[in-house]
């Protein structure tokens, strides 16, 4: 499936089976990493420069 990227927009082909939650995914386009979110079963990319993870420090999970 497709997901756009949140910076500059380039329709990114990203693997649903491939792909998990918090994954780091990098657009051919602008070169941006950005960070897979999974909702309701759907794949949006978060841009890393928003700090999305700064509330979730401590919740890291360390098998
Ligand atoms: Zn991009």
């Amino acid at each position: 499936m497709k997901v756009k990227c949140p910076e500059c927009s380039e329709q990114i082909e990203v693997d649903k089976n491939e792909v998990d939650e918090n994954d780091t995914v990098e657009c051919p386009e602008c070169g941006q990493e950005s960070t897979v979110k999974i909702k309701n079963g759907k794949i949006k990319l978060a841009s890393q420069k928003e700090k999305y993870f700064e509330e979730g420090i401590g919740d890291y999970s360390d098998e």
